[in-house]
Order: structure tokens, then C-alpha cells, then sequence
């Protein structure tokens, strides 16, 4: 496959409503588009920013894809090896703008070739069907228990509850919903925001009031492994890793230092699809749990990781919901949703189009 053009232009999708978590508040997807052209069809791939879980913003991306991508066109690609190693070479800079890189090359190879991704990555069984969790994000008590309620009457049932601030506050929020939702299950994620001490506090305080805790994602500072260490040992909970993973190093470091039980897989942070297929197949290996989430990500985005999920042989968490956060959906297939149930669609690449263009 011969790249013939390259282009990014910035994705900025509204969000129904503002998204906070414990560092970071946002309106709209801070997202560029990358389309590759080569062989007479198209590859798109999403540069997700969500600063600071990512380093990179999308001024950051676009300013670096002005200086990349040009220079891709010419090149061949004839694996998928190859999207994965061109995109790190010419994006080292920029993680978020390497892994929408890989994805639109992985894309486009896979269409050229007329197979789905997971055929090109020699795939041969696959999962159809995900039960994505909601993401409740940080508010006050009263809004946060009108949003679970709206979710919950979707049918959601596993409940991606950000906290991280106040663990006071938020366990109040938690019990609230715990009692008046009926089989609520909850992820907890305190992106970075608690010591060990606060998170073993609101899990202990969760547990007395019946709360169900399937997991607790990145309850520390990303470089505080003895924290991370700590509610491993003494919370008797699924540790999640997600700030802590950004490299197949962080996960060995994760692994000698029993810093987590499972690892949040997300492409932008690990080099695109190919890349975290590998992390994921190594991480199940050394017994670790997958969650496979992402950025805030449109419809594109998220199919690209269900299809990471889809493609691994074990996944314990989906957490593919934040297309349907978004007040508009500028693209069209990859999945089928109703309620919290993903149904992959079957097409060529990871069979995303433009809605424009498939008008
Ligand atoms: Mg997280």
C-alpha cells in the first residue's frame, strides 16, 4: 500500500454536558482527524487529546501534524507492523498523533486489502457483543444522582464513577445512588487524585453501606507505585491502572512492583491499535484484568477500541461510552449500540466512515 495524501483537521464535538473528572473539565472532543490516502481508499484514525492524562493538547497535534504528515506521503506500508513503526517514527514527539496515525494506516491497509482489522492482524475469533459501563462524572450530589438516574433507566448498570476530589463528598454521591438505583455496579476512577490512605478511606466506607465496587482505577498519582501498591495490598479491590500505563515499561514496573491488578488499555496512549494489542495480550499473560477505554471520543475513536477489546481473548471492563456523550455523531457505523450493548458491525478497516461522506 502506497500512501498517496495525508491530511489532519481538528475534531471538536460538542459534549451534551461538561465532563469533570479530578483534573480536568471539558465542553467538546479536543480531537484532530487524520485521514490517510493510499491505494484508492481512505484510513481515519482520531488524535484524542484530554490534557493532562495526555501530554498533548490539539494545538499540540495539529502543529505537529502540519510538520508530519506531509513527509508520509510516498512511503509504503505492507504489514501491520509497518502502520505501527512508521506512525512512531515520524510522531515521537506527540503519542496521541502517533496512535491516530497507526489506526488510520492499520485502517486503510485493512480496506485495501478488503478485510476488517482484525483479518489483517490475523485474527481469527472475535467477541461480537461489549457491555460498555457509563462514565458519571464529578458534580454535586443532586446532579450526580439526576445523571445516574437518566443511565440507569437506559439500563446501565456498571457505573464508571469519577471521583478523586472529596472522597467524603463523592462516597455520599455513591451511597445515594447505591440506594435508590437498584443493582448498580461501580468502577471507581480518582484519576490520580487520592493517597492511598483517601481511597482505602472511601472503600471502606463505601463497603459499610452495601456500595458494590467491581474496581478502583488509578486511585494515586501516576508515579506514586507504593499508593497504588498500598490499596492493592490493603483494599482487597481490583486495582486499575491507567495514568501508570503508557509503555509496555510502565507495565513491567506495574508488575514488579504489584502497583495493579488490571490495566486500562487505551490507544492514544500506547501507540495506536497494534501496539496495544500487544500490551494487552502481555498484560493477560502476567494475569493482569483489561479495561479497555479511551479519551473523550466520538464514534471513530471508539470503535477503534472496541475493536481492541473485541479482539482480545479476555476483557473484564469496556468502557466505550463516550460517544454517547457527545451531542452530534459526525460518522457512521463500526458498532451498534442499545443501551449499554455494543454490537460490532462487520465491514472493512474498523468500518467508520464520515457521515458527510457517506451521505
Ligand atoms: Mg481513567
Amino acid at each position: 500500500m502506497q500512501i498517496t495524501a495525508a491530511h489532519a483537521e481538528p475534531l471538536e464535538v460538542p459534549l451534551r454536558e461538561p465532563f469533570t473528572i479530578a483534573t480536568a473539565q471539558m465542553v467538546a472532543t479536543r480531537a484532530a482527524l487524520i485521514t490517510i490516502a493510499a491505494d484508492a481508499t481512505v484510513g481515519l484514525g482520531e488524535a484524542a487529546c484530554l490534557p493532562p492524562v495526555t501530554r498533548e493538547d490539539l494545538p499540540d497535534v495539529m502543529l505537529a501534524a502540519e510538520r508530519t504528515l506531509p513527509r508520509l506521503v510516498g512511503n509504503a506500508v505492507v504489514s501491520p507492523e509497518a502502520c505501527a513503526s512508521l506512525a512512531a517514527s515520524h510522531a515521537q514527539e506527540t503519542p496521541v498523533l502517533a496512535a491516530a496515525l497507526e489506526c488510520a494506516l492499520v485502517d486503510a491497509l485493512a480496506r485495501s486489502r478488503g478485510t476488517n482489522v482484525a483479518g489483517l492482524f490475523g485474527i481469527a475469533s472475535t467477541t461480537r457483543t461489549l457491555e460498555s459501563d457509563i462514565t458519571i462524572p464529578i458534580a454535586g450530589e443532586a446532579e450526580m444522582m439526576r445523571v445516574g438516574s437518566l443511565w440507569h433507566s437506559a439500563g446501565f448498570r456498571a457505573f464508571k464513577a469519577k471521583v478523586g476530589k472529596s472522597w467524603e463528598e463523592e462516597s455520599r454521591a455513591l451511597c445515594n445512588m447505591h440506594a435508590s438505583l437498584p443493582g448498580l455496579r461501580f468502577r471507581l476512577d480518582a484519576n490520580a487524585g487520592f493517597t492511598a490512605q483517601e481511597a482505602l478511606a472511601m472503600l471502606s466506607e463505601l463497603r459499610r453501606h452495601g456500595v458494590v465496587v467491581e474496581c478502583f482505577e488509578q486511585p494515586c498519582a501516576r508515579d506514586d507505585l507504593d499508593g497504588m501498591a498500598a490499596v492493592v495490598r490493603e483494599g482487597d479491590v481490583d486495582v486499575v491502572a491507567d495514568e501508570s500505563l503508557r509503555s509496555a515499561a510502565d507495565l513491567d514496573l506495574l508488575v514488579r512492583r504489584r502497583a495493579a491488578t488490571s490495566v486500562n488499555l487505551k490507544l492514544v496512549k500506547l501507540g495506536g491499535f497494534g501496539p496495544s494489542l500487544a500490551l494487552g495480550l502481555r498484560a493477560l499473560r502476567e494475569g493482569l484484568g483489561i479495561m479497555v477505554g479511551g479519551m473523550v471520543e466520538t464514534r471513530l475513536g471508539m470503535t477503534c477500541a472496541a475493536t481492541l477489546a473485541a479482539c482480545l481473548p479476555k476483557v473484564k471492563y469496556a468502557d466505550l461510552d463516550t460517544a454517547w456523550l457527545l451531542a452530534s455523531d459526525p460518522f457512521v457505523g463500526g458498532f451498534a449500540s442499545e443501551g449499554p450493548m455494543i454490537t460490532m458491525i462487520e465491514g472493512h478497516g474498523f468500518g467508520v466512515s464520515r457521515a458527510d461522506v457517506a451521505r
